[in-house]
């Protein structure tokens, strides 16, 4: 061993001498190895902690060589503590340089606002690198700039706001720095520095002695060139400064944060013009939508004040037949608040009795019908009203029920008169009935000449007497057979009847008019059986036949036959009776209100054919009164048809 061995492991030659080599290399470099040895030629080279007799530990490198000599190895250490020391606090340094620059870097960016993330830069390049001044200078597009943030100690002047004229930073330079020049300046009045001398001038009025310069460059998009957006500057005033690496890359990575946050605050910019341009399309839709609210809300309110001021039931009913609309009246009626019936099933409004009268109609509406019924209902102090409703089916788009308004007004006065008109009319008909038969009775004894002979013109006006009372005779019996039909008192005794018969003793009643109208009548009877009252049916058949008759021209012909009628399902379900003339015929208009009492096509045909009016009402009370249906169709000038409908027996015995 050399001195420096025994130096090394703290004991004089002769001690060591025969020392195991162990003894200084610490248990615990066996274990942790610092390094690993390799293989390199002969040598093996390596690292490891050597503990001296003193106890002290080191670091060495170390190159072993065997069999220099037989059963010898040459063993060379080098001490590597300082160097490693050196390292360790180069590492720190750099450690704390990127600590401090995340600091910086995290600061710039939890800001959005550039003044403020400038201003950040400013404060810590200052405190970082112990700068006397550190500012941002920003480059205008005509080649001057000003300084647009700054932090300087209090002892030196200010740059902040001033303007610099084009002169100070000249094109060139600026290129230079687009390009991504950094400078950086120790001493400024060092020649070898290249300041012109107006700079170095310039640079003195601020005690400037040392400076660093890092670009801000922008790239706007990946098609266009760099842009010098401005410059990074530390000021050195107090005396020159050798700037190191470090401080340069620092100026150097937070000028490129720099230019990041212009690039982000650009978008941002935009982002805040998109945004504000959406806003106000935003605001703008709220308003229209605010109005159409408005409107609505106004056009509702009036449709309120209307339906509220009408003396009518007015609802919307869904669907599912429940209540979506109501007017105060079924407060006022019912005792029932628009907001407690909303939403309620008809049955729960109307109670079970009402529901099943309406029910059927209900349903008609909800199928796409509008409707038209009578009924009774109870009012909420217990009084019972007639009321007149209608059902006006809501359809969408596409045709399809959505619902139905409903309409219900009081028709309870209207009824209670109607019943007083026909009660009179009926009381007045039983009373003129007496004297018109004994009236009748005697004109026809006066005209037989038994009482004396008259003169011709006797005779005439005896023959108008004994019409215009035959003609008083039949208005009374029809109002009184209406009369009684509407009242209800009549109930019609259906049994199984034969068609054909029914056809051939109407036939024979009307034979004698037709005669004397010249008309010919030809039926043809089927052996059909219908479920019938047969005293009715023949009432309503030669009411039919005395018209066609009564309307058809001498010559013409009166047709009356029937037929069965099938279903869907091919079973028979009605018949119908028609009695077709070749008559006059009747205008489109006229064909369902000659149903109604009173009404004539022409009112001169009560004079000129004798007719009342009210022979077709009673024709279609009787028929409905049978389950039926009676109709006219007509081709004016070619005729008329009427035609009525009875159940069959199969059809009526199976409902
Ligand atoms: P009327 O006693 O007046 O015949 P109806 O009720 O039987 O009363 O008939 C009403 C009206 O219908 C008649 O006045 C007439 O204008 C028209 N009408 C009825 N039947 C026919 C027919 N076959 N041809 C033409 N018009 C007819």
């Amino acid at each position: 061993m050399n001195i420096a061995a025994c130096d090394l492991l703290g004991l004089p030659r002769q001690q060591l001498k025969g020392q195991a080599l162990s003894n200084f290399i610490t248990a615990e470099f066996t274990r942790q190895p610092k390094s690993v040895g390799f293989p390199s030629g002969k040598s093996l080279m390596g690292e490891l902690l050597v503990v001296s007799a003193a106890q002290t530990p080191r670091e060495m490198e170390y190159t072993l060589t065997p069999n220099v000599l037989p059963h010898c190895h040459l063993l060379l250490l080098r001490d590597i503590s300082q160097r490693r020391e050196s390292m360790q606090a180069e590492l720190r340094q750099q450690q704390q340089r990127v600590e401090l620059f995340s600091e910086v870097t995290l600061k710039i960016r939890q800001s959005l606002q550039l003044k403020e993330i400038l201003h950040t830069t400013v404060t810590e390049v200052q405190r970082i690198l112990q700068a006397d001044r550190v500012l941002i200078y920003h480059v205008l597009p005509d080649g001057t700039g000003k300084t647009i943030s700054e932090s300087v100690l209090p002892d030196y002047p200010t740059l902040m706001d001033l303007e610099f004229p084009q002169e100070v930073f000249p094109q060139e330079y600026q290129q230079l720095y687009a390009q991504g020049r950094v400078r950086a300046i120790a001493d400024v009045h060092d020649p070898t520095a290249g300041l012109a001398e107006c700079l170095v001038e310039f640079v003195d009025q601020f005690h400037i002695k040392a400076k660093l310069i890092v670009p801000i460059v922008q790239n706007l998009n990946a098609n266009s060139q760099n842009q010098l957006w401005g410059l990074l500057i530390a000021h050195q005033c107090d005396s020159v400064r050798q700037w190191v690496d470090f401080e340069l890359e620092l100026m150097q990575q937070l000028a490129d944060q720099i230019s990041i946050a212009l690039s982000q605050a650009q978008l941002l910019g935009r982002l805040e013009e998109v945004v504000a341009a959406r806003t106000a399309e935003l605001q703008e839709e709220i308003n229209v939508r605010m109005q159409a609210e408005a409107a609505l809300r106004q056009s509702e309110e009036q449709l309120r004040l209307i339906t509220n001021a009408l003396p009518v039931l007015i609802a919307y009913v869904d669907e599912q037949q429940q209540y979506r609309f109501n007017n105060q009246a079924y407060q006022d009626w019912l005792g029932q608040s628009p907001q407690k019936i909303y939403g309620s099933h008809l049955r729960q409004v109307w109670g079970e009795d009402c529901y099943q009268r309406m029910e059927v109609y209900v349903k008609t509406a909800l199928s796409g019908q509008a409707v038209n019924y009578e009924n009774d209902i109870v009012l909420r102090d217990g009084s019972w009203r007639a009321v007149d409703v209608t059902y006006i089916p809501h359809l969408d788009d596409e045709n399809m029920v959505k619902g139905f308004f409903a309409l219900s007004s009081d028709i309870s006065d209207r009824k209670a008169i109607e019943r007083m008109k026909d009660e009179f009319i009926s009381i007045i008909s039983h009373e003129l009935r007496t004297p018109l038969t004994s009236l009748h009775s005697a004109l026809k004894i006066l005209a037989t000449g038994r009482l004396g002979t008259l003169s011709t013109e006797g005779q005439q006006m005896l023959g108008i007497a004994d019409d215009s009372t035959e003609r008083l005779v039949r208005l009374v019996n029809n109002v009184l057979d209406l009369q009684r039909i509407e009242s209800g008192k009549v109930i019609m005794e259906c049994q199984a009847c034969n068609a054909a018969n029914l056809m051939i003793q109407a036939a024979e009643a009307m034979q004698a008019m037709a005669q004397q109208q010249e008309v010919t009548l030809v039926k043809q009877p089927q052996d059909i059986s219908v479920w019938a009252d047969a005293d009715y049916i023949l009432q309503a058949l030669t009411n039919l036949l005395s018209n066609a008759i009564k309307f058809s021209s001498p010559g013409g012909t009166v047709w009356l036959t029937v037929e069965q009628e099938k279903n869907s399902s091919n079973n028979p379900k009605e018949v119908v009776f028609r009695v077709r003339d070749e008559g006059q015929g009747i205008p489109a208009d006229q064909l369902e209100r000659i149903f109604e009492r009173f009404q004539q096509v022409d009112s001169s045909d009560s004079r000129k054919k004798g007719g009342t009016g009210l022979g077709l009402t009673i024709c279609r009370k009787i028929i409905e009164q049978h389950n039926g249906r009676i109709w006219a169709e007509s081709t004016p000038g070619c005729g008329s048809t009427f035609a009525f409908t009875l159940p069959t027996l199969e059809y009526a015995n199976i409902q």
